[in-house]
């Protein structure tokens, strides 16, 4: 019978993903917003290659897939270290899953302007231009060096992240008027102690 069949199917593929739901809880960290100077001040390089750092990065994963973003850097859960993870797919796909250590641009090309948002400025979002291709340098939780291309959303993604790590925020990369706009409604959101 075809209803049987389904659910034996069903319960076989619940019994063989069992290993893998097992992985340890996360601490899913509350995100730094705009206003924290820890955002507006470059990080440090990351120099202990160790599982303190492995277990920070699966943390950052968590808690950026818990506010549903597809990057999120070390400064914006307020430590001020040169460590990103990016995952473009929002966890669809573990695949997908980048982690950066100590990343600098080597290269870029072309250029695309497309709206862009941060985890640390919700509710704003803004054109920006980015480079459409990057190549990225950076060290994985080992400490070993890899170069990694991005093209599109993953370029920017890289480019964002990136931008944290030194201390700036899109709101740097759009226009006078529609950034100090974006600031005054933060500033009036503060008054009312909704930021
Ligand atoms: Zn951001």
């Amino acid at each position: 019978m075809p209803d049987k069949s389904t659910t034996s199917e069903e319960t076989a593929a619940t019994n063989t993903a069992a290993p893998e739901v097992s992985a340890p809880p996360r601490k899913i960290y509350s995100i730094v917003k705009y206003g924290d100077p820890v955002l507006e001040k470059p990080a440090k390089t990351v120099t202990q290659f160790n599982a303190e750092l492995e277990e920070l990065a699966e943390d950052m994963f968590a808690t950026m897939y818990a506010a549903q973003g597809i990057g999120l850097a070390a400064p914006q859960i307020g430590k001020s270290i040169r460590l990103t993870v990016v995952d473009v797919t929002s966890g669809k796909n573990p695949e997908a899953k980048i982690v950066l250590v100590n990343p600098e641009i080597i290269h870029g090309e072309g250029e695309k302007r497309e709206e862009e948002g941060c985890l640390s400025i919700p509710g704003f979002r803004g054109y920006v231009v980015r480079p459409q291709f990057v190549t990225i340098k950076a060290q994985d939780l080992k400490g070993e060096s890899f170069e990694i291309r991005g093209e599109d959303l993953l370029a920017r993604a890289f480019c964002h992240e990136i931008d944290h790590l030194n201390g700036i925020l899109f709101l740097q990369h759009l226009g006078m008027l529609k950034r100090d706009l974006i600031k005054r409604k933060i500033k009036k959101l503060k008054k009312q102690g909704e930021w």
